[in-house]
C-alpha cells in the first residue's frame, strides 16, 4: 500500500458561518464528486464550532475533516481548551498543530507542540505538524537550522506513532502572502525534512510532507510534480470551491 497517498488539506482559520460553509460544502461536494479518495484524500479543518456542521455535510462524500489545533493538556481546568480525546470522541481523524500563526500570537513553543502531537497520536488523531521559517531567518540562512530543530522536537513522538502522521512545509513569509515558496525552494526544504525525520527514526515513505503557503490553483501542480512534496495545506484558497476544488484535481 502506498502510504504516500497525496493530501489535501484546507485550513479555514477563523473563518466561515453556518451559510457560507454550508454552500461552500455543497460546492465543494459537487466539484469532488468524481476524485478518487484512493487517488487524492481531501481533508477540512474548519474552527472547532463547526466540526460537526463539516461532519454531517461531509458523510458519505469520501472528504474527510480535522481540526485546527489541540490542547497539549489530556483533561481538567483548561477553560477554552479542548482535549484530543473530546475530538476523537466525535470521529475526528486529523488535526493540525504547530501552525505559525500558533506559534507566534499564541506563543507556542516547541516543547508545546511537541506534546499536542502526542496527546493526539494517544487519541488515535494524525498530526498535521506544521514547520517552517520566517523571512528574516530564510535570508540569514538559517532556513536548515530551524527546520532541524522543531523537527527534532517531535520526531521521537512522530518515530513512536502507531498511526500515520504528516508534516507540512509552511514557510512563514509565504502564508497569506501570495508570495509562495517556488517548486525547487519546497522541494529542497521538503528533501531535507524527509531526511531528518528518517535520522530520527521515522520511515521516509511513511511520512506525509505536505507543503504551504499561497498556493493557488494556477501554482499547485509545479509544486506538487516536486518528488518530496505529498500534497498540500491550503488557506485562503480553501474557502474557495472552484479554486480549492481544480487544486485538489491538480493531483490527480
Ligand atoms: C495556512 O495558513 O496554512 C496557509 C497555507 O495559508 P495560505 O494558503 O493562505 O497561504
Amino acid at each position: 500500500m502506498n502510504a504516500r497517498i497525496p493530501l489535501v488539506a484546507g485550513n479555514w482559520k477563523m473563518h466561515g458561518v453556518v451559510a457560507s460553509n454550508a454552500a461552500l460544502l455543497e460546492g465543494l461536494r459537487t466539484s469532488l464528486a468524481t476524485l478518487d479518495p484512493a487517488q487524492v484524500e481531501v481533508l477540512l479543518c474548519p474552527p472547532f464550532p463547526y466540526l460537526q456542521q463539516v461532519a454531517d455535510a461531509l458523510r458519505a462524500s469520501g472528504l474527510a475533516w480535522g481540526a485546527q489545533d489541540v490542547s497539549d493538556q489530556s483533561v481538567g481546568a483548561y477553560t477554552g481548551e479542548v482535549s484530543a480525546q473530546m475530538l476523537a470522541d466525535f470521529g475526528c481523524r486529523y488535526a493540525i498543530v504547530g501552525h505559525s500563526e500558533r506559534r507566534s500570537f499564541h506563543s507556542e513553543t516547541d516543547t508545546v507542540v511537541a506534546n499536542k502531537v502526542q496527546r493526539l497520536v494517544d487519541a488515535g488523531i494524525r498530526p498535521i505538524v506544521c514547520v517552517g521559517e520566517s523571512l528574516a531567518q530564510r535570508h540569514a540562512h538559517l532556513t536548515d537550522a530551524v527546520l532541524a530543530h522543531q523537527i527534532d522536537a517531535v520526531v521521537g513522538v512522530l518515530a513512536r506513532s502507531p498511526i500515520p502522521v504528516v508534516v507540512a512545509y509552511e514557510p512563514v513569509w509565504a502564508i497569506g502572502t501570495g508570495h509562495g515558496a517556488t517548486p525547487e525552494m519546497a522541494q529542497a526544504a521538503h528533501a531535507f525534512i524527509r531526511a531528518r525525520l528518517a535520522a530520527g527514526g521515522v520511515a521516509p515513505q511513511a511520512v506525509r510532507l505536505i507543503y504551504g503557503g499561497s498556493v493557488t490553483a494556477l501554482n499547485a501542480r509545479a509544486i506538487f510534480a516536486q518528488p518530496d512534496v505529498d500534497g498540500g495545506l491550503i488557506g485562503g484558497a480553501s474557502r474557495l470551491a472552484a479554486d480549492f476544488a481544480q487544486i485538489c484535481m491538480s493531483l490527480s
